[in-house]
């Protein structure tokens, strides 16, 4: 036995130990050995912890040592101990032991993806782990993702999970080995010390936490030296919020607010944590001030107890206990068996047992002490079958006072021990076998009865307030009753039956309770003065509703439990109904019929929408011909007396007709209380057991009674006696009001009439399935609109199991359109299905109704079809229910219909209106489809509609419809009306044929008729011939239109005249006859020049842009930006040394500028600011008004767009309207003189400025500076020739304009724009700026100007990555507002230099010569590897104008030599690109030329290639073919001439060529040619056998170049570090296809800061990858003083300040921009349906959907995220109220 010392406790060597508890166990005095040894140990262990806690917090070192020794003192003897040997290897040894697993068992841990198969699951909550889902066939099957919530493990291989493969592929094979007893399967000795040792620590570990005593321990754990020391601990609870947590503790122990948050933290995560530590008096204290200041009027305070210290470590050590013996049983099934045995076993004292302590105490422990107890019971009692069944057992029995308990509490329910319901509950057998012998029906039913009702007079009264306040806790029985009754039962047993009718009749009291319940009285006269609470009652009824269905279901599959629970419903409702002395009773008379009818005035008299005894009542109704039973079987009632139809009838018909009264606003001054009553009563979550059970327990009492008697009584219900005869309209006393009721009620009588009759799609009515139910449900949603997937299956009802049954129908009724980039998928309806949409159908609210009339009038016209929507024809019913159509053709009914005619055509008459007419003619059509289906389908006919509707002659019903015609008051129904008499006519001849007419006056007719229908469709079509033309001849007035006015519309086009700008260059108009050249003296003229006039949005006046006039601006944002970094992550170190001339190729740091186009003079724009500066100023005194825009940062909204702007971009004159191109026609100076000047410039600069530092030692800190030399000390060293080309190309340009023409107003607004690009670059935030007047602390920096070039720079590199990751061609490709913004950039660029001290813009070209031409090393001046050649371009550009001024050279002026300049800085800077790029290439293998021949070109690269190498000392291991070194060079050098491309063209103004305006042309040539650079680069470093080029770079500078300082280093950190080449675009990261590959990741993500926790809030930074702790107290760090989330932490390391995100909980996608601006977008994902899902509530599978990704891609590139950011959150004020910077 390898014995080992444990760290800095002595005497722990494990063999000592287990040797002593070995002796102990043979004496049978273990528990005392192990218990003197844990008294001794545990406090030592677990008291340093408990210190450290208050004074460090628990740091993770101070976590990580006390794990380590409580692992090495106390857990490792024992398991020595218990093994016998090495744990390690007697575990494995146990394991392999074990049945292969048949469950998997996982225990989810929050965020963790589980999958359920919609086709096989049990119920709902029957789940797969990712593992076992994966290798399961349901992947295969519609399944369900969601994320769990913690707590509840993996069903794979529980065969009552699943219908069918229960098992994945690796729990497939624990089948069919036969499991003898675990436990015999064990070494004895193992099995003998695991019963003593499981037991003992089980009971110490359940002892110690609920170890009540907080001042001392049990005597047998008592220390032998006492301590004195104590922690004050404070306990979760969940009413009060973290803030008032983190006041309290900072009064209380006078901490710090951020320890404060640190406590609070603990507290929330764990359930308790010790604030503080010291003597008993000190920890008392901090209580009482805890309590003080957390309690208050409306809560309790905090909980806080003071501890002994030892309490406190023994309660941390029994927490490691369970944890451990969770271990410990994971080894072996055998263990985990004991460890059962053990926790189930009753003490022979007749205590309850340890599971059983547990279960009682769950409330009384903090939350991770429940959240473990819960795991171990997860572990042990339910993985095994046999202790699964005993913990059931308990957990039923002590079901009352554990629900009583969570009332009582304030934890949530995952964290409560009923969450372990779901477990048990759910499994069939279980279930059933707790209802079989513990009653488990009733417990539960009573549990929550007992919970919200008292019990009077053997009748419940349900406690208003308790289900008003606490409904959520009290609703878990329910949630219980739904899992318990899920499976229905295959066979039946006599126990069985009696316990499920003992729930049952429970459930009845319950429904009973609740009948009648919130009843209202109609308020006359005044308004309600308060609105009565009505949600209680809702929310108990959509608890309960599943139940009471399930319930219903289970009665259906037995006849006698059928039969007895039918009873009991029946007794229920008589007592309800009262007897006969409360039923008062009168007798109605219309048209010589009489009824007797329960008199009772819904108008007068209380009502209620809740009925559950009824409508329980009406769906058993529904079974009884399952059993061949009707309401008429005598054994359906035994002893009662049967109740009437009357009596089914009376209860829902008072509640229907109060809502019909509700409809015709008779009940406005009840108040909003019944508005939502009414609604919900009809919306799709509650209708299925209200409104439908009514509509159903109506049709039940009308097919029992004479249809007389039934409209009877339902005309008296209605209140319409008088209307019926005639009353009203005789007395033409009525009141307005009165006779807008009764035309409302008479309009809700029809419709109901329809309902009654017409609605038969409930299987059991009608001779329909429920898929046909399903079915036409689906039609109807679709006759409104189209409709998305979710859309649809909200307004469907999910039965338990949350199914719509949608899928199984919708394939046939509709089609599916995709979705595009944007939008969702829809279904639509296949034409064939339109003649089943009926206008009344009975989900449809009002505004359903009128949208889908609207949407199929719209269809019928277009398709030239009659707008008629005749009632569609019906499946037929029942034979219980055939009677209901007798309704169509009784007396009473053709008398009604006859009124409502008559009223109609009486020119007088004002009770009558159109939707009268409607419905009149509905039922007409609907009693007409009827007897015609009759006579198709039965020989033996007895309804007579047509016969009573022609009797009466001139007074019938069939001269009434015709006296109709042509009536214009029924203008919009005249199609309906034709179509009915058309049916009329056709029925009459089906009948006069039954009774043998002739046919041949029925052909007639019917072809009479399709003659109508044929002309019809001819208007129609000329019609839309017509529209056609008109159409045609409209386009063509406006091309022609068009076309003379063209100078017109291109003026109008945008703000500017010219715009947009590069769209249209190219187009005819002008058309250069040579090839386009942009650089060198001879460029071509410049014939695309943009930006010359625009209108001010401001003034809306006209202004010529010109060098004098007055300045114009572009409403601008600079935004730091690291989208091109190449190295991601890296910040700007120190901003105070940060060089932003000589920029390194990575692009790590840049400043980025966007424009929205928009054009504004700048005193007007001036005058704008400030003026919303005054207004917020202004504004902030009052109140703090959240704005989706700083001011104080400069921030303002585009007053035209609310494009979110912070600077402004002056809009100068084309430089060729300032500087003409003449004038350096003349000059000539070759390459190779310029070059010589130049490095003759930089030698003389170097060495005056070395001579100059020897002279000063001192001060040799300072960075060395370069100061210009005089050009005639240059010239005078150089042939006479060159140096008069070099003189006058440096020339000063006195006589055209030594003075800048710009006005004061450009200049000034120059410099606005400069510094806003500078402090956007250089300060993090930026700076506030100034606008106006006053000079900027910050002028005095030479970098201001830099800045701006860089911005310049930055934005056409992005720019062209756009372009390039979208494949679109360079030139004609851009927006106008991306054209016009660097071509105002460029122009103010190229203009700056000479605007700033000619000096210092001097200097700066010095510095940028010297590092291109390098001649003594120098300190600050980096190797060309480490330049970015675009950026030094343009900045040579800019400053090398001023390289020769003097002190008399004035600002402003301008050389010569510009053009040539140019040309000459394009091929030199061009060099050394190629160069960079050859000594960057990396190369792992060489092409073997194939038949291709070598080029020049090509062997001269190879040439090169080896040359710089090994001038730069580099190791070249593969050569590659010249060819290939070709394609690599032009590769790579295409996006610097590219950016230069577009550079040269917004400066010069020349027509870009047209192979650049087309996508997929090579690019290479045409951009060399536009550049004036040779075709073959090679050309410009290699004097090739050919003539002199006269621009070759000659072999020393390439020499100079390869041996500078730095090269060597660069290249030797290897090809990760470099910049490789070409430059590859930044794109987000690449995202997994399938989402729930996103959850997985985010699931096993834990939060950084807080050891090995789960993240509530993974979150995926979509720039770099990493996933983050958001939304949370744990990862907030500080910025800028302000504690910020970990998302905004993140966005100023990885994307200077800017970020996008992944929330993968919520999948959804989330924008920031700075700290307090963010908006959520969807995320890419999307389902089958083309649609996506934020929060997963659908949960349908998930994929990325590239061309969305892409989307979000160039929102990230293209720099937009801010604007989109403020556009979202101006758009949506709910995003202004969410604390971005917490995420
Ligand atoms: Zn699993
Ligand atoms: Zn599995
Ligand atoms: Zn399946
Ligand atoms: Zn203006
Ligand atoms: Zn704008
Ligand atoms: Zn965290
Ligand atoms: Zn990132």
């Amino acid at each position: 036995m390898a014995a080992k010392i444990a760290g800095n406790l002595e005497g722990c060597n494990v063999s000592i130990i287990v040797q002593q508890l070995q002796g102990a166990y043979e004496r049978g005095q273990l528990k005392n050995a192990l218990y003197q040894y844990w008294a001794q140990q545990v406090p030592k262990i677990f008291f340093t912890s408990a210190e450290v806690a208050i004074s460090t917090q628990r740091t993770p070192d101070a976590v990580q040592s006390e794990e380590k020794l409580s692992r090495d003192v106390l857990f490792e003897p024992l398991e020595w101990f218990l093994c016998g040997g090495n744990p390690a290897a007697v575990f494995q040894q146990l394991q392999s032991l074990n049945n292969p697993p048949q469950l998997c068992g996982k225990v989810f841990k929050v965020g963790e993806p589980t999958y359920s198969c919609r086709d096989c699951c049990a119920d709902p909550t029957c789940v797969f782990c990712i593992e076992c889902f994966n290798k399961s066939t349901h992947k295969t099957h519609r399944y369900r993702m969601s994320t769990s919530g913690g707590g509840g493990y993996c069903d794979c291989g529980d065969v009552e999970a699943w219908k069918q493969d229960p098992w994945c592929d690796i729990h497939k094979q624990g089948l069919g080995q036969q499991s003898q007893n675990p436990i015999e399967k064990l070494p004895p000795d193992i099995a003998a010390r695991a019963w003593e040792v499981l037991k003992i620590a089980l009971q110490y570990a359940v002892d110690m936490l609920l170890w009540e005593q907080m001042g001392g321990l049990p005597q047998d754990l008592e220390p032998s030296v006492p301590q004195n020391t104590y922690v004050t601990m404070l306990f979760n609870d969940e009413i009060h919020t973290y803030e008032q947590v983190i006041n309290a503790l900072t009064k209380a122990i006078n901490c710090e607010s951020k320890e404060a948050v640190e406590f609070a933290t603990v507290v929330d995560r764990e359930g308790r944590s010790s604030v503080r530590y010291g003597n008993r008096k000190s920890c008392d204290e901090a209580r009482t001030v805890i309590q003080k200041s957390t309690s208050s009027v409306r809560s309790k305070p905090l909980k806080v107890e003071v501890m002994h210290t030892s309490v406190c470590a023994h309660q941390a050590f029994a927490q490691k206990v369970l944890n451990w013996l969770g271990q410990v049983v994971n080894h072996s099934d055998g263990l985990r068996h004991i460890l059962c045995t053990t926790a189930l076993q009753q003490p022979p004292t007749g205590d309850p047992c340890v599971v059983e302590r547990l279960m009682l105490a769950d409330t009384a422990l903090w939350k991770t002490a429940r959240v473990q107890c819960h795991q171990i019971m997860m572990g042990s009692l339910l993985m095994d079958q046999e202790s699964k069944k005993q913990f059931s057992v308990l957990y039923t029995r002590n079901y009352p006072q554990v629900q009583k308990d969570f009332m009582a509490d304030d934890h949530d329910h995952g964290v409560s021990i009923i969450s372990l319901s779901v477990q048990i509950f759910t499994v069939p057998t279980l279930a059933r076998y707790l209802i079989m012998e513990h009653d488990l029906l009733a417990i539960v039913i009573r549990t929550f009865l007992d919970q919200c009702a008292s019990c009077r007079h053997g009748r419940y009264l349900l406690d208003r307030e308790k289900l008003q306040k606490n409904f959520r806790r009290l609703q878990f029985p329910l949630l219980d009753l739904k899992y318990v009754l899920s499976m229905v039962p295959d066979q039946w047993n006599d126990q069985l039956k009696r316990k499920f009718l003992n729930g049952f009749k429970i459930m009845v009291e319950l429904l009973t309770s609740m009948q009648g319940m919130d009843s209202v009285t109609r308020q006359v006269g005044q308004h309600i003065e308060m609105e009565p609470e009505w949600e209680s009652a809702f929310n108990l009824q959509i608890k309960l509703a599943p139940a009471v269905a399930m319930m219903a279901g289970w009665c259906a599959t037995d006849k006698m439990v059928l039969i007895d629970a039918f009873r009991i419903v029946v007794k229920a409702l008589l007592e309800i109904r009262g007897t006969a002395d409360t039923v008062k009773m009168c007798k109605r008379r219309v048209c010589d019929q009489e009824a007797i009818v329960v008199d009772y005035t819904v108008s007068r008299e209380p009502v209620s929408i809740h009925l559950p005894i009824c409508r329980l009542l009406a769906g058993l109704y529904l079974q009884l011909g399952k059993h061949g039973l009707t309401f008429n079987s005598p054994e359906l009632y035994g002893p009662l007396q049967p109740p009437s139809a009357m009596d089914l009838l009376e209860q829902p018909l008072r509640t229907l007709v109060m809502i019909a009264q509700v409809h015709a606003e008779m009940w406005k001054r009840n108040g909003y209380s019944l508005f939502h009553q009414v609604y919900y009563y009809h919306n799709v979550r509650c209708r299925a057991e209200m409104q439908d059970k009514d509509i159903i327990m109506l049709q039940v009492a009308c097919a029992q009674m004479d249809p007389n008697q039934f409209l009877i009584a339902l005309l008296n219900k209605f209140e319409l006696m008088n209307w019926i005869e005639d009353v009203t309209e005789k007395g033409g006393s009525a009141t307005d009001d009165l006779l807008r009721f009764t035309n409302s009620l008479v309009e809700e009588f029809l419709t109901f009439l329809i309902i009654i009759t017409g609605e038969r799609y409930v299987p059991g009515i009608g001779q329909v399935s429920s898929e046909d139910m399903v079915r036409r449900e689906v039609i109807h949603q679709l006759c409104i609109s189209p409709m998305a997937h979710s859309e649809l299956s909200k307004a469907l009802p999910e039965n338990h199991k949350h199914e719509t049954g949608m899928e199984a129908v919708i394939a046939d009724v509709s089609t599916f359109k995709k979705p595009g980039v944007t939008g969702m998928g829809r279904y639509e309806l296949k034409p064939e299905f339109y003649k089943d949409y009926n206008p009344f159908f009975y989900h449809y609210t009002r505004a359903d109704q009128s949208k889908s009339e609207e949407a199929q009038l719209k269809r019928k016209k277009q398709e030239g079809e009659s707008t008629a929507c005749p009632p569609p024809e019906l499946p037929a019913l029942s034979k219980e229910f055939s009677s209901l159509v007798n309704v169509l053709e009784c007396d009473v009914f053709v008398h009604t219909i006859r009124m409502v005619l008559r009223r109609v055509n009486s020119s007088r008459s004002r009770s009558w209106t159109e939707a009268m007419v409607h419905r009149a003619l509905h039922l007409v059509g609907m009693a007409l489809n009827e007897e015609k289906r009759l006579y198709q389908t039965s020989p033996y006919i007895r309804f007579n509609f047509v016969k009573k509707a022609t009797e009466g002659g001139s007074n019938s019903l069939y001269s009434a419809l015709h006296d109709l015609l042509g009536k214009p008051r029924i203008q919009n129904h005249a199609d309906l009306l034709t179509w009915v008499i058309d049916r009329f006519d056709e029925v009459k001849d089906l009948k006069d044929q039954k009774q043998g007419a002739s046919d041949a006056q029925k052909a007639k007719k019917v072809s009479s008729k399709s003659k109508t229908d044929a002309e019809r469709k001819k208007k129609a079509e000329a019609a839309r011939k017509r529209r056609e033309k008109i159409l045609a001849q409209m386009s063509d007035m406006q091309k022609s239109f068009i076309r003379d006015n063209l100078e017109l519309f291109e003026a109008t086009g945008t703000e500017l005249s010219s715009s947009p700008s590069m769209e249209v260059e190219g187009s005819p108009m002008v058309v250069p006859s040579q090839y386009p050249v942009a650089v060198g003296p001879d460029r071509s003229p410049a014939t695309h020049v943009t930006l010359t006039t625009s209108t001010c949005i401001l003034c809306q006046e006209d202004q010529e842009v010109a060098a004098g006039n007055k300045c114009v601006v572009l409403a601008a944002y600079v935004q730091r930006s690291t989208a091109l970094s190449k190295s991601r992550g890296k910040v700007l170190e120190d901003p105070d040394k940060y060089d932003p001339l000589l920029v390194s190729p990575d692009l790590y740091h840049g400043v980025h500028t966007s424009t929205c186009g928009h054009v504004m003079h700048a005193d007007c724009w001036q005058r704008f600011y400030e003026a919303i500066v005054a207004r917020e100023q202004r504004r902030a005194l009052r109140f703090r008004h959240i704005l989706s825009y700083e001011v104080d940062r400069g921030e303002f909204l585009c007053p035209l767009c609310e494009t979110l702007s912070n600077t402004v971009i002056p809009i100068l004159p084309p430089s060729s309207t300032i500087q003409p191109d003449s004038v350096s026609a003349d000059i000539s100076l070759s390459f190779s003189d310029w070059l010589d000047g130049l490095k003759k410039t930089v030698e003389a600069s170097q060495r005056a400025m070395m001579k100059e530092e020897e002279d000063k030692m001192e001060s040799s800190d300072d960075m060395p500076v370069l100061s210009p030399c005089p050009l005639p000390s240059i010239t005078k060293n150089m042939a006479e020739m060159a140096a008069q080309g070099f003189q006058q190309l440096f020339e000063y340009m006195t006589e055209t304009g030594a003075q800048a023409p710009y006005s004061d107003s450009v200049k000034e607004m120059m410099k606005l724009f400069s510094r806003a690009t500078y402090t956007n670059m250089l300060h993090d935030p930026p700076l506030p700026t100034k606008f106006g007047l006053g000079l900027d602390p910050n002028d005095d920096d030479d970098r201001v100007p830099i800045t701006a070039w860089g911005t310049c720079a930055y934005t056409i590199r992005t720019l062209e990555w756009l372009l390039r990751d979208q494949g679109k061609p360079l030139f004609g490709s851009l927006s106008s507002r991306q054209a016009d913004c660097i071509t105002a950039l460029v122009r103010v660029v190229t203009v700056s230099g000479s605007l700033s001290d000619p000096q210092t813009i001097s200097k700066s070209a010095l510095r940028l010569l010297s590092a291109l031409l390098p001649q003594e090393p120098m300190k600050n001046i980096p190797c060309i590897l480490d330049l970015d050649m675009f950026f030094t371009l343009v900045f040579l550009h800019v400053t090398i104008s001023s390289l020769y001024c003097d002190e008399n050279t004035a600002a402003g002026g301008t050389i010569r030599g510009v053009a040539l300049n140019d040309k000459h800085l394009m091929h030199l800077v061009t060099a050394a690109h190629l160069v960079q790029i050859l000594l960057a290439a990396n190369f792992t293998s060489a092409d073997t030329p194939m038949d291709t021949e070598e080029t020049a070109e090509g062997s001269a690269w190879v040439k090169l290639f080896m040359a710089v190498r090994k001038e730069a000392g580099v190791q070249t291991p593969v050569v590659p073919s010249g060819w290939q070194l070709q394609t690599y060079v032009r590769e790579s050098v295409l996006p610097f001439l590219r950016c230069s491309a577009l550079f040269f063209h917004c400066h010069t103004g020349v027509q870009s060529p047209a192979q650049l305006q087309e996508s997929g042309v090579s690019e290479f040539e045409p951009l060399c040619q536009y550049l004036a650079l040779p075709a073959d680069l090679s050309s410009l470093l290699l004097q090739n056998s050919g003539a002199d080029v006269g621009h070759v770079v000659p072999h020393t500078i390439h020499s100079k170049w390869c041996h500078y300082p730095g090269i060597k280093e660069s290249l030797a950190s290897g090809p990760a570090s470099l910049v490789k080449y070409p430059v590859e675009v930044n794109r987000l990261v690449p995202l997994p296809h399938d989402y729930s590959d996103v959850i997985n990741r985010g699931s096993v993500f834990t939060c950084p800061r807080s050891d090995g926790d789960d993240s509530r809030a993974p979150t995926m930074c979509l720039v770099c990858g990493q996933m983050l702790c958001s939304q949370s107290y744990c990862c907030q760090t500080d910025l800028e003083g302000e504690p910020v989330g970990a998302c905004t932490a993140h966005i100023y390391t990885c994307g200077a300040g800017v970020g996008i995100f992944l929330r993968v909980r919520e999948c959804q996608i989330l924008l920031l921009t700075g700290k307090t601006k963010g908006c959520f977008y969807p995320s890419p994902y999307l389902d089958d349906y083309g649609e996506h899902d934020q929060g997963l509530r659908r949960g349908n599978p998930l994929y990325l959907c590239q061309e969305r990704y892409r989307k979000l891609q160039k929102l990230w590139l293209s720099h937009s995220i801010p604007e989109e950011v403020v556009h979202f959150m101006e758009a949506n004020a709910s995003f202004a109220t969410i604390e971005w910077q917490h995420l």
